[in-house]
């Protein structure tokens, strides 16, 4: 007896086990070409209806349990094993029918329950492919581990997997399988991470201080945030970030970031700045004459002069991107991804160094549990 059609475009050809999982609005039913996905199971001999009219032997039934890249677990009940089938498929209505919320914009399908981001489909082949972390044939392996690359990758704000090894081997994140096949996050938003020039670097912490502005004012935020300000560590690249309504702010932040780095290592020494009018203001002059604070000012549209602040601004400003691409969320919310990609970078190796900011900062290593 024919008890599901399957979807209009899905095709009867025997293939090896696609590692895709594809969200189908057509299909009344979860199916899945590959047993090795199912972590129980039970023998069925159902057949299903494809699109053009040939039915397809249904093998098992069971549960397939996927990690979105959100990580969390999309647990599928009752998923058909259909060897023939090409394509793995969840239905859409089914989603809909557990309260899981779809919306589809732009080419790409945000899944989320009760206003909380769950998961994320891009619209490819004709149809949305949902981003996993890497499960394919690991599937038993991974269910006793949340920890793969590809979670890291997202985690840490869509850092290469080299460098996630390499924190993996020194034991600052937990060992961590799979890997990364093509990440559409890091191809829309097009990161890539130099390091940092290496040319006159300060020899202790808070000799040089480089700072920036970054204006965001076209994405203000819900309580009117329009830019962010960084102090850089030389020495260290240690990175302190601060939200600004208006630019006028920027010296109230600076007297902020002084005194609290000040408290945790020595003393300010020399900060370093473009021409912006913020830097240059009577009561910011003032106060570095006052605390001995060597002000520098570098040539305006020189790319060499404050590189590590607008390279580091450039930087964040693409990872924030990234961070609201792969949540789902709106642009309003870059203020919250500001801080955590700083949090997230203050903690990450640096590719030369070997080193993360953080320890430079602090002397000890950083915990990367607590992301
Ligand atoms: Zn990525």
């Amino acid at each position: 007896m024919v008890t599901d059609v399957i979807a209009m475009i899905a095709q009867v050809t025997v293939l090896g086990a696609d590692s895709d999982w594809w969200v189908d609005t057509g299909a009344t039913c979860y199916v899945c070409s590959n047993k090795e996905w199912f972590t129980t199971y039970t023998l069925t001999s159902e057949v299903v209806m494809v699109s053009n009219q040939a039915q397809a032997e249904v093998q098992e039934i069971g549960t397939v349990v996927l990690k979105p890249t959100s990580g969390k677990s999309l647990t599928l009940q009752d998923v058909k094993h259909v060897p023939a089938i090409a394509k793995n498929l969840i239905s859409g209505g089914l989603l809909c029918n557990a309260g899981l919320r779809m919306d589809i914009n732009a080419g790409q399908m945000v899944m989320s329950i009760k206003g909380t981001y769950f998961g994320k489909a891009f619209y490819t082949e004709g149809m949305f492919k949902l981003q996993l972390v890497n499960q394919s044939h690991e599937i038993n392996a991974i269910a006793h581990s949340d920890y793969t690359l590809e979670l890291w990758h997202n985690r840490l704000g869509h850092v290469y997997c080299k460098t996630i090894n390499k924190m993996s081997s020194l034991g600052l994140i937990s060992k961590c399988g799979g890997k990364v096949e093509k990440c559409e996050v890091c191809a829309q938003t097009k990161i890539t991470r130099k390091p940092f020039p290496r040319v006159n670097r300060s020899t202790d912490l808070l000799e040089l201080v480089h700072s920036d502005i970054c204006d965001f004012k076209q994405f203000s935020t819900k309580v009117g945030i329009k830019y962010f300000i960084t102090f850089i560590d030389d020495f260290s690249k240690y990175a302190f970030v601060y939200l600004l309504k208006s630019k006028y702010e920027a010296f109230e932040k600076f007297k902020e970031f002084k005194a609290e780095a000040e408290r945790q290592t020595g003393q300010l020494k020399r900060i370093r700045s473009d021409q912006g009018g913020e830097y240059r203001s009577h009561e910011f002059v003032s106060f570095c004459k006052e605390h001995g604070i060597i002000n520098e000012t570098t040539a305006p549209y020189s790319p060499q002069s404050n590189g590590v602040a607008e390279r580091k601004n450039k930087m964040l400003t693409k990872i924030i991107n990234s961070m609201l691409l792969t949540a789902g969320l709106p642009k309003c919310y870059w203020g919250e991804a500001a801080l955590t990609t700083t949090f997230i970078l203050n903690r990450v190796l640096y590719a030369t160094s070997g080193i993360t900011a953080y320890e430079l900062w602090f002397k000890v290593r950083p915990n990367l549990n607590i992301i």
